[in-house]
């Protein structure tokens, strides 16, 4: 047994459908700039447009049903509901483990400060709480062929979109990061998300969905 000078936290998990066994996060990588509308909406050029590749912290998860307190240091926090992969031991479904429906919360006027000064996007990005993410469905256990993504907001479809409108693929993103970054088992990929963004208060219900896979719910006080 290590002997620490302070007990370390239990690692960041998520539920598994299906099991009472736990998914363990390793690391959360998020593609940004990967839905052309989403990329236009921004004022990009989807055409000159790479998605891009950044991290939260795996202690900025969420599980649904819990409530978020709307973070420090910013009037403008957005949702942007995206497709998360989860990934598994290598050479089971190649790679992947299951999938679920999370929420890139974002503080946008940090971002925009970030972007105008060519800065990093954390402070934008990995806050407390940060990471919502629904239970994991295992990937054998769904075909996410054809599935919509959506979420409402109060009960009101603020984001809809088709997953396949990704510029990249699930399997394209796991090809870049594999052979470019430290991708192993329990990492979590956030896919990027639909047009639609916009900003959420205190108060919100958020609900991001995928046609076979479990729900996100959280609620913004
Ligand atoms: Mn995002």
């Amino acid at each position: 047994m290590t002997d620490y000078v302070f007990p370390p936290s239990d690692p960041a998990s998520l539920p598994v459908i299906g099991t009472q066994a736990r998914f363990p996060v390793r690391r959360i990588y998020c593609v940004g700039r990967n839905y052309a509308d989403h990329v236009r909406e921004m004022g990009g050029d989807p055409k000159r447009c790479e998605p891009i590749i950044f991290t939260k912290a795996a202690e900025a998860l969420v599980e649904s049903g819990c409530e978020i307190r709307y973070p420090p240091n910013t009037s403008d926090m957005h949702y942007e509901v995206e497709l998360v992969v989860a990934i598994g031991p290598a050479g089971i479904n190649g790679g992947i483990f299951g999938y679920g429906v999370g929420i890139d919360l974002t503080r946008r006027d940090l971002q925009a400060t970030a972007k105008s000064k060519g800065a990093p996007w954390s402070r934008a990005k990995d806050f407390a709480a940060a990471a919502p993410c629904s239970d994991i469905t295992p990937a054998d256990q769904v075909d996410l062929s054809g599935a919509h993504i959506v979420l409402r907001q109060n009960g009101e479809i603020v984001q809809h979109g088709r997953l396949s409108d990704m510029i990249w693929s699930v399997e394209d993103i796991i090809a870049q990061i594999g052979g470019d970054m430290d991708l192993g088992p329990g990492d979590l990929i956030y896919t990027g998300t639909p047009d639609g963004v916009g900003p959420t208060v205190a108060g919100d219900e958020l609900e991001g969905g995928i046609e076979g896979l479990a729900p996100i719910r959280v609620r913004i006080v």
